[in-house]
């Protein structure tokens, strides 16, 4: 199945609630077919922004919302021609899969055979055959939200809106439907706004990620972009662990109590501090390495081995390892960095 796809425009769209901002005004462009990812902490406005572009809330006074040249700022959900999938699903448990899944093309008064062939191929996409004619209360959460997702794209939205639509399933499950879910929008072709606190999702569905917090964009990029050059320390935080050192910037190295860490750049960043990922650190030999500590604690987290090491910097490090790797508290170590790992920030 394949649907239209355009872009979707925001300008100056902001939202108050009764006396409080809860979205600054901010204009936002999604490509035509993109899926793009709402990213952040509880509260940020990831929905309420989503609900902005579905229909479900207006704007304040002067913001607008475009489907391609459309003006849609004052028209309702039920004109807007999007699909949008639930936290909950907001199944109908009234009606069974086939019934759910057909609901929107008998409200858009598809003929009844029309609407048959449509039901059936989504049955077939979703792999939802054998329970078509099952009650709701009969599925498990998995198929739940297959359903959910059927309904939703019955009747051909222009526009594609899901609200942390994996969240109420446990982590196994979530792996598997984030990997069909990526493969199902990319057959569509749907522009997609996707809201989501799991980074992991972001990073394998977006491709852009907005991350957000309170109320503001702190950044748009490419999962890659939103990773390796964060904007901001609340970006990187939130995406991610990240390592703090310090020490005095001398001839493009930071010269910590160990030692000399080369960097990629000549300039100051400014403050003496950088940043690194634990998994971008490499062990060294401690009598040579620019930044020596003991560690204090290894967990063993399967495919890897987290390490805490103290003494390196001002805070403990944490440094990712192969899994097999194991040393003993107190060992001392040395830690690398690569010099285009470090993250400087403002
Ligand atoms: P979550 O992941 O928890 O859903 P979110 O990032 O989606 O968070 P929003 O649901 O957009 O955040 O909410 C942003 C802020 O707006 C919150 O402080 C919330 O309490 C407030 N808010 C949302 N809807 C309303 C409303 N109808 N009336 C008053 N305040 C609201």
């Amino acid at each position: 199945m394949k649907l239209d796809s355009m872009p979707i425009t925001l300008t100056q769209c902001g939202k108050t609630f009764r006396g409080t901002r809860v979205l600054e005004p901010l204009d936002l462009s999604i490509g035509a077919g993109e899926t793009l990812v709402l990213l952040g902490p509880s509260g940020c406005g990831k929905t309420t922004m989503l609900r902005l572009i579905a229909g479900l809330e207006t704007p304040d006074a002067g913001g607008q919302v475009r489907f391609g040249d459309d003006d849609v700022t004052a028209l309702p959900i039920e004109r807007r021609k999007v699909g949008m999938v639930f936290q909950n699903y907001a199944l109908f448990p009234n009606l069974n899969v086939r019934g759910n899944i057909g609901y929107g093309l008998k409200i858009a008064r598809v003929s009844a055979a029309a609407a048959r062939e449509r039901v059936d191929e989504l049955l077939a996409m979703m792999r939802l055959q054998a329970h078509a004619d099952k009650p709701i209360g009969q599925l498990s959460g998995g198929q739940r939200q297959r359903v959910a997702l059927a309904r939703a794209l019955a009747p051909r939205p222009r526009v594609l809106l899901l609200d942390e639509p994996l969240t109420a399933l446990d982590a196994r499950l979530r792996d598997t439907l984030r990997g069909e879910m990526n493969a199902l929008l990319r057959e569509l072709g749907v522009t997609t706004v996707y809201v989501t606190h799991d980074q992991a999702e972001a990073m394998e569905l977006g491709e852009r990620v907005v991350v957000m917090s309170a109320g503001r964009i702190e950044q748009i990029g490419t999962p890659r972009e939103i990773y390796y050059r964060p904007a901001s320390r609340v970006v990187a935080q939130f995406v991610g662990t990240l390592n703090r050192i310090a020490g005095q910037w001398r001839d493009g190295a930071l010269v910590t109590t160990g030692g000399k860490l080369d960097t990629h750049t000549t300039r100051s960043p400014g403050p003496t501090e950088l940043f690194f990922r634990p998994e971008d650190a490499t062990l060294a030999d401690p009598a040579h390495a620019p930044l020596r500590g003991v560690i204090e604690q290894s967990t063993f987290l399967g495919e890897r081995t987290r390490l805490t090491v103290r003494g390196a910097a001002p805070d403990t490090l944490l440094v990712d390892v192969a899994g097999r790797i194991e040393l003993a508290r107190g060992t001392p170590v040395g830690i690398a960095i690569e010099p285009q790992a470090l993250i400087a920030l403002a």
